[in-house]
Parts: C-alpha cells; sequence; structure tokens
C-alpha cells in the first residue's frame, strides 16, 4: 500500500477536485493506497468536506488536528499516521500536480528509496515570492554543509525505511528536504512544472517562510556561526596595515587618532575572535540537542551459510541466531518453522 499525505488548512474550494483527480491518476498505478489528509485546525468547511468523502472514498484517511499548528506540524502529524510502504507528500492546492504521482511511484518500483520532486519551473502569481524563492535556494546552496537539491520543496517520496529515519529525528525545527537528503538511502530525481494554486488564496504568511528559511539554513549551516572568523581576520589586518602606517617617517597618517583607530579594529578583532570560539561550541551544543544519529543503516550484508535440516537445506545468515559456532539440525528446523510461521 502507498499513502499520500496532504496538509489541509482552509482549502475547501479544492478538496473535492483534488480527491477526484489523486483517485484518477493512481487508478492502475497502484493496487491499494490511502490519502492520509490531515486538517491542520480549518475555520471553513475543510474538516466537514474531509469526513463527507471518508463517508463515500474508503481510501481517505482523516487526521484532525487539535489547531492551526502550521505546515510542517500538519506534515509531521500525517506522516506518523501513514501505514503506507512508500509515502508521498505533497500539498493540497494543485501546485504539486497528481499527474505526476505514477512517475515517482515507477521510480520507487525500480528501487529508489527516496524520489524527489525538483521544480524544473515555477508559476508564481505572487511576484515577491518568485524573485525570493532563487534567491532563497542560491544561498542555500552556497551555505549548507550539505548537499540538498534545489529547487526541491516537500513533494516527494520516501520509502518505508528512509521515512522513519526522517521521523526518527526528533528536532523541533525542522527543514523537511534538508532532513530528506540527509538520510541518505537512494534517490532519484522527477522533474515536474510547479503550476500556481488552482483556487483559494495562499495560506502561508511571510513570517512563517522567513522562520522556514532560517530553520533551512541554521539547521544544515555552521557557516554563520564562523561568521566571526572571517571578521576577525579582516579586522585584525586593518589593524595591522594602520599600525605599520604609523611607522612612515614624517607621515601625515601617523597621528595620534590614527593610533587609536588601529587599536579599536585590534580590540573588535579580538571581540570577533571569541565569538567565534563561542560559535563553535554552541554549533556543537545544537548538535548535541538535536541528537541526530551519527549514521543510519541502509542494508546489512552478510555471508549465507547453508545449513542441512531433516526438511532440506536453508541458508542463514553467519552470526545471527546465535549460529556462528554452529547449529545442530534440530534448532536449525526449529528456527525454519519460526521463520514460516
Ligand atoms: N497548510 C497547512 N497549515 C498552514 C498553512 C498551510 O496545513 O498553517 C497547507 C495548505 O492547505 C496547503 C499546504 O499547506 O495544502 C501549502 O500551503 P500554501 O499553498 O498556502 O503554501 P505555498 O504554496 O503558498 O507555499
Ligand atoms: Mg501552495
Amino acid at each position: 500500500m502507498i499513502s499520500i499525505v496532504i496538509p489541509i488548512y482552509n482549502e475547501e474550494e479544492l478538496i473535492e477536485q483534488l480527491n477526484e483527480a489523486l483517485a484518477s491518476a493512481l487508478k492502475g498505478a497502484v493496487d491499494d493506497y490511502e490519502i492520509v489528509y490531515v486538517n491542520d485546525g480549518s475555520t471553513d468547511s475543510s474538516l466537514e468536506l474531509l469526513r463527507g468523502l471518508q463517508a463515500v472514498d474508503s481510501h481517505v484517511v482523516v487526521v484532525e488536528l487539535s489547531r492551526n499548528w502550521g505546515h510542517m506540524g500538519a506534515i509531521n502529524a500525517g506522516l506518523q499516521t501513514a501505514r503506507g510502504r512508500a509515502v508521498i507528500l505533497m500539498d493540497g492546492d494543485f501546485q504539486d500536480p497528481p499527474e505526476v504521482l505514477p512517475r515517482m511511484i515507477d521510480a520507487w518500483r525500480k528501487g529508489a528509496e527516496v524520489v524527489v520532486g525538483v521544480r524544473r519551473s515555477r508559476q508564481e502569481s505572487r511576484k515577491m515570492l518568485a524573485f525570493l524563492f532563487p534567491l532563497f535556494y542560491r544561498v542555500m546552496g552556497s551555505l549548507s554543509d550539505y548537499p540538498i537539491p534545489l529547487n526541491a520543496g516537500i513533494f516527494s517520496l520516501m520509502d518505508r525505511r528512509a521515512l522513519d529515519s526522517v521521523l526518527a529525528m526528533r528536532e523541533k525545527n525542522r527543514y523537511l528536504p534538508g532532513l530528506r537528503a540527509w538520510v541518505g538511502y537512494k534517490n532519484a530525481i522527477v522533474y515536474y512544472d510547479r503550476q500556481d494554486r488552482l483556487g483559494g488564496e495562499g495560506k502561508l504568511s511571510f513570517i512563517s517562510r522567513i522562520k522556514y528559511a532560517m530553520d533551512a539554513i541554521t539547521s544544515f549551516s555552521y557557516k554563520p556561526l564562523r561568521l566571526s572568523f572571517g571578521l576577525f581576520g579582516f579586522t585584525l589586518s586593518v589593524s595591522m596595515l594602520m599600525l605599520l602606517c604609523m611607522f612612515i617617517p614624517k607621515s601625515s597618517v601617523a597621528t595620534a587618532a590614527f593610533g587609536l583607530a588601529s587599536a579599536m579594529f585590534f580590540v573588535g578583532g579580538l571581540v570577533m575572535l571569541s565569538i567565534g570560539i563561542l560559535g563553535e561550541y554552541v554549533g556543537r551544543i545544537y548538535d548535541e540537542v538535536r541528537n541526530r544519529p551519527l549514521s543510519l543503516i541502509s542494508h546489512v550484508h552478510r555471508p549465507q551459510v547453508s545449513i542441512q535440516t531433516e526438511t532440506g537445506t536453508i541458508e542463514v545468515p553467519v552470526g545471527s541466531y546465535g549460529i556462528a559456532g554452529g547449529l545442530s539440525a534440530m534448532q536449525a528446523g526449529s528456527f525454519q518453522e519460526q521463520d514460516a510461521a
């Protein structure tokens, strides 16, 4: 089974149309699916519409949140509820087109464990955002300490293993495209043209977008913390140059004021240095608090040993089930039964 997770906040204009579009996109592409709609404290008739859909469509799961928690909060609740072997995450406003889903599922069937929807083009009626998105991705691309696919949002498919790894990270300020890249596993990209919202208004406020961008940068880059080291180098060099100027004989710059300015740059440099050192510590404290795992295992391949039992030959990984030192035929037989059960 495949799960589709969709956060919904005041989308009454689109819900029924969306459910129909998903059903026709998924028909033929998968045998079984569930659509997990997360109602993020909508104040319009979204919840009633979703419950109405549920009455007639057995694929629909509705998660009701206690209030409006915001995009990421809704997504997280949906991901935790989804039971599929793979989970697709998308927005509920047709900006992530349902027609792309079969291509994502196809890539997953071919072995990808994370399929990322990357925007080839973007329809954005809001001019401000059309300007800010590329700027954000450029800054993120140059700052990030870990390669994160640019021009990719939440629209993606995650295999159960990758999803569980993402969910195991308990950090509160989540930048999902970053976490999804950070866990690794076999990745594939599906390019698509991001559409304009089909109806209703954009729900994310400008402030919440700025917060999200800051989450992205601070959770995947030490560079802002290290800025002080750069500034330290700069102020120290300026101060040294000024000091040297003081020794030019009969020069007009060899004045007390100039000497004072040089000293100020020097002290400024020392302050920057201490802030930089503090930053190194703060960065490490941040790592500890986030408690991300040091590594994630994708597969464990062990050499197999063949064991003869009364019922035939079985292949068992060396070292597992306490059989490293040899296993009696009886034990091996009982293991096989358990396995079958
Ligand atoms: N959304 C949500 N909670 C919120 C704001 C938005 O669940 O507090 C949902 C919204 O219904 C939509 C998705 O998140 O399905 C993306 O929101 P929107 O389209 O407004 O964001 P944009 O595309 O403008 O970035
Ligand atoms: Mg949108």
